[in-house]
């Protein structure tokens, strides 16, 4: 399920020249917010590469462009999540991949979506919160419009980084898990415990 449409309708989220909401307009709206006002981790262009951070803005948000384009109160933040993102690159391309070659393959927004929840694992807390989504919900939302196997194969619920790790761990990616199985593993809880 998308963000609340009435509250973001009446920021003027959707007041484009595009009829909308546009499929995933409301999770973006939602994601842009907090990363301006400085919640999640996620860098300016939220994850984006320039040429797709453009286009979005561009598709979505038109009509208030000027309103969100603008670095504000955070500069210094947004420089070093940047850095910490590129100093990363090569997970962030492994996991991008991943999302990517596992999306509906029906709209943009999914490629997108994939590099921001890819951004978002670079962060320290739930990837929910990183994203800056309202709670777990939301994001298996996310998962289940964009991302339908992966969210079938997460079906025992695990954390989301967490099994985002656990797809590259098995396709030969660096995150070792620390046993063959999941339900002998002395860390089950950091990947199956409440998200609170
Ligand atoms: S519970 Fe253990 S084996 Fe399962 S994904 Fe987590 S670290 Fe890997």
């Amino acid at each position: 399920m998308n963000a609340p449409e009435t509250s973001l309708s009446s920021a003027g989220f959707f007041s484009s020249k595009l009829e909308g909401p546009l499929p995933n307009q409301g999770f973006l709206a939602t994601i842009l917010i907090a990363q301006r006002t400085g919640q999640g981790c996620l860098p300016y262009t939220l994850g984006l590469r320039d040429e797709d951070y453009q286009t979005m803005l561009e598709t979505y948000f038109s009509a208030i462009r000027g309103m969100i384009d603008s670095p504000g109160n955070f500069r210094e933040q947004h420089a070093i999540r940047q850095e910490l993102l590129e100093l990363r690159s090569q997970e962030f391309g492994e996991l991008t991949e991943l999302l990517v070659q596992n999306s509906q393959g029906v709209h943009a927004s999914e490629a997108w979506l994939a590099q921001i929840i890819a951004a978002g694992c670079m962060g320290g807390d739930h990837l929910w919160r990183d994203l800056g989504l309202v709670n777990r919900e939301s994001l298996r939302a996310m998962f289940v419009e964009n991302f339908p196997d992966l969210a079938e194969k997460n079906n025992a619920n695990m954390r989301w980084k967490k099994f985002l790790y656990r797809q590259l761990c098995e396709t030969g990616g660096h995150f070792v898990c620390r046993s063959p199985s999941c339900e002998t593993c002395p860390t089950y809880d950091e990947c199956f415990g409440e998200e609170v």
